[in-house]
């Protein structure tokens, strides 16, 4: 139980990645100002994070499942908080798709906007009436710099965090009447199992549906830019989770979160020309015109990325 003083912070999806890391991050906060209330929707994967807490575990760090697919599982894990009294929802738990959209079923794509999207949903309407009613409250929901910025043959995962963005930036014009705050975090590539499940799927599949040509792109020229951009830029769990903190101890918390400062001009391009046609063409040269100067030019970035400049990276300061 939350000792007073304490905020009540609760998390999906923190059996691994970023969750995991935040979960951790605020338990063992240095003033004990945060009793986190862990959730997974299966506990036997409860180990990873029992041991990166610590002597936290059992103190500032609760577990409870929650599967953000169930209205029933959403129910039960609100209901069993004291009072459902949350100060700060984080909503974390999402999953990915990549590939040439054809051979991806409607019912795959479902899926992806169940988790990513309804989930979110399911959970700010289970526990924003409670922090209207006592106004106060922040909600955070990890969307991605693919929530505002569209990623060749990511159509449906992008779609899925273009769809939260717009969900949230109206509420957040609501929520702030009611004094509750809304915060998006917008990573861009983060080395965690999400990366690691995403390439292995892609292994597996066969593609059926697409056309020679479009699995050749996807497989010969997507894949190795995207793995390449993955070294070059990706940041760590523990990045986003710094980040995060710093956004809910914000006495004014920023509505978007943009975690790593090097797609700032990458999502720029699409406000610097209202027609589009930038930020469609400059992807487009990237990826099928300058491919080999890409891959060059990300080994430099790679090399100028090390971990000390990569921490002044981080945003916001
Ligand atoms: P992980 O795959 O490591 O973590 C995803 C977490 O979500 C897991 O704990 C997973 O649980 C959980 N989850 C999936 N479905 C459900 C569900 N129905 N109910 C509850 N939990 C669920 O990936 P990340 O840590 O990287 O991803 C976390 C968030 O960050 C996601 O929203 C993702 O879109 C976003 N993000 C990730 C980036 C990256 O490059 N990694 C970049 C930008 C954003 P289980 O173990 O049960 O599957």
């Amino acid at each position: 139980m939350a000792n007073g003083g304490q905020k009540v912070v609760l998390i999906t999806g923190c059996s691994s990645g970023i969750g995991l890391r935040i979960a951790v991050t605020l338990a063992r906060d240095e003033k004990k100002r945060y009793h986190v209330i862990a959730t997974m929707r299966d506990l036997k994967k409860k180990n990873k994070l029992v041991e990166a807490a610590g002597d936290a575990y059992g103190k500032n760090l609760v577990l409870l499942p929650l599967d953000v697919c169930s209205d029933e599982s959403v129910k039960q894990c609100i209901n069993s908080v004291k009072d459902r009294h949350i100060d700060i929802l984080i909503n974390n738990a999402g999953v990915g798709l990549l590939g040439p959209v054809e051979s991806i079923s409607i019912d795959e794509m479902k899926r992806v906007f169940e988790t990513n999207f309804f989930g979110v949903v399911r959970m700010i309407k289970e526990v924003m009436p409670d922090m209207k009613k006592r106004r106060s409250g922040h909600i955070v929901v990890m969307s991605s710099v693919m929530g505002l910025q569209g990623v060749v043959f990511n159509d449906v995962y992008t779609a899925s965090k273009f769809a939260m963005e717009g969900f949230c930036e109206s509420m957040a014009v609501q929520l702030l009447k009611f004094n509750v705050r809304l915060s998006m975090i917008e990573p861009g590539p983060v080395h965690t199992e999400f990366e690691t499940k995403m390439m292995e799927d892609v292994a597996k599949m066969e593609y059926p549906g697409a056309d020679a040509d479009t699995v050749r792109y996807f497989k010969d020229v997507y894949l190795p830019s995207s793995i390449d951009i993955f070294e070059a830029m990706g940041q760590t769990p523990e990045d986003i989770a710094k980040c995060t903190k710093k956004v809910i101890e914000s006495s004014s918390p920023r509505f978007r979160n943009l975690t790593n400062s090097l797609y700032t001009p990458i999502v720029a391009l699409k406000y610097a020309d209202e027609t589009g046609g930038l930020s469609v063409n400059t992807f487009y040269n990237l990826l099928f015109n300058l491919g080999p100067l890409m891959h060059i030019t990300m080994s430099i970035l790679k090399c100028l990325t090390c971990s000390c400049l990569r921490r002044r990276t981080l945003s916001p300061n």
